[in-house]
């Protein structure tokens, strides 16, 4: 028999990724009394798999929410702004330009390297009242009881809470501990990553060009650098990630042309599989899911963690609104209910964009050309579509 109480906290975080260590900044902020835990299976934040060498793009939205949790100040400088988003297709007539300038707004988003989101969470986390971490650790058993979630460790800790949030990914093992399943869709493609040099300044715009190898986007970075998010079919990524750093640079250029001007040098690549992964439930008993362990989406219009900021800014109102039933039935599932709609419109929305761009039949291709078109001449079909990219719309 044990002859301690496990740890209790209010919250247990499973999952200190760029959506867990946001969620607990967050958390913390707005109700500074509570006692929260992240269990992170990598012993270092900022090295870890969520906060690799990948940018991604902050729609307006997300940065007022960073900003209202006292973080976008610590980011900014790193961040390079979107002023202007081209989106065509390449060898077609179709194309479309957003810019910030039409919607009376100081920028569509921003992009950000992630390793500097994960260096100043690393170091406001270490420092705030009511925070433990339990790195490096995983959650090796679930034991649902009834005003409390019992967790045991791998390595024989035992910790209680009133809500298990579970933020360990698209892959995640608690998720599956804790009951939930979900449907997943592969896209049989892969995204590549890496930054572009350029001799030009890049004037803060960002381009989604559709080609016949498949999407790629470029997004503007700092010190004269686009961010590359290459998405090429499962079949030919192990060819083109080896091949070397000029040759890489110049199959880049060859496939999306000069429209974005000369690229100069590729810098370290990555890849990852692309697959549509949703789970069929957001909460069960004292247990919700956020970010990618919800929803892994394609990353061809960047709503993945743009979704997660909205996932985590409406757990903290519930948490607020709940604080003396935290991880109630009720307190979940208005999280639930608040929830859906946005996961299941940005999750078709991305499908049908990666099914209808990654096609390559005529008709197709007329279809989304004259979608284009039509965007560029008509504001009212344009809205939407920036309203969505600065995340005002759900
Ligand atoms: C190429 C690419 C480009 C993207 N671009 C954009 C973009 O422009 N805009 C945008 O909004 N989104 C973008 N995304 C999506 C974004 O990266 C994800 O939405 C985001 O990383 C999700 O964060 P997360 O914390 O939910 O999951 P993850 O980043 O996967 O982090 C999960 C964390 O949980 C930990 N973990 C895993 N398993 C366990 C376990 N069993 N126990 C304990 N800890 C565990 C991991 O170590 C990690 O720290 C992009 C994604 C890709 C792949």
């Amino acid at each position: 028999m044990k002859d301690t109480a496990p740890e209790l906290f209010d919250l247990v975080i499973a999952g200190g990724g760029m959506a867990g260590s946001t969620l607990a900044w967050a958390l913390l902020q707005a109700q500074p009394q509570l006692k929260v835990a992240i269990v992170e299976q990598q012993p270092e934040q900022v090295s870890s798999v969520s906060f690799d060498s990948r940018s991604i793009a902050l729609a307006a939205a997300s940065v007022d929410l960073l900003r209202q949790w006292g973080l976008w100040q610590g980011l900014e400088k790193n961040a390079c702004a979107i002023n202007t988003i081209n989106v065509s297709d390449r060898g077609h007539f179709g194309k479309a330009r957003l810019s910030a300038e039409e919607y009376q707004q100081p920028a569509l988003g921003y992009v950000l390297e992630v390793e500097h989101m994960g260096a100043l969470l690393t170091d406001k986390l270490a420092t705030k009242t009511g925070m433990t971490r339990y790195a490096p650790a995983t959650i090796s058993d679930i034991s649902p009881q009834q005003q409390l979630q019992h967790l045991t460790l791998a390595d024989g800790r035992e910790l209680s809470c009133k809500l298990l949030v579970i933020a360990e990914g698209g892959l995640s093992a608690s998720r599956a501990l804790a009951g939930f399943s979900t449907a997943e869709k592969p896209y049989q493609q892969h995204a590549i990553i890496a930054n572009l040099a350029l001799p030009q300044n890049h004037q803060h715009t960002a381009w989604e060009r559709f080609t016949e190898h498949g999407p790629i986007a470029l997004l503007p970075l700092p010190d004269k650098r686009y961010s590359l998010v290459y998405t090429v079919a499962d079949d030919a990524v192990q060819q083109v990630m080896q091949l070397d750093d000029a040759a890489f640079t110049a199959h880049i250029q060859q496939a999306f042309g000069y429209r974005a001007g000369v690229f100069n040098a590729t810098g370290k690549r990555a890849c990852y599989p692309l697959s549509l992964r949703l789970s069929t439930d957001v909460v069960r008993h004292r247990v919700a899911l956020l970010g990618n362990s919800l929803h892994s989406v394609h990353p061809i219009a960047g709503q993945g963690f743009n979704l997660a900021m909205r996932d985590i800014a409406e757990l903290v109102a519930q948490v607020t609104a709940a604080t003396d039933d935290i991880g109630g039935y009720a307190m979940l599932r208005r999280y639930q209910q608040a929830r859906l709609h946005d996961i299941g419109i940005v999750s078709n929305a991305t499908d049908a964009l990666v099914r209808l761009f990654s096609n390559k039949s005529r008709t197709f291709a007329l279809a989304r050309n004259m979608g284009l078109l039509a965007m560029t001449l008509c504001d009212e079909l344009k809205r939407p579509l920036a309203e969505q990219a600065m995340g005002y719309r759900s």
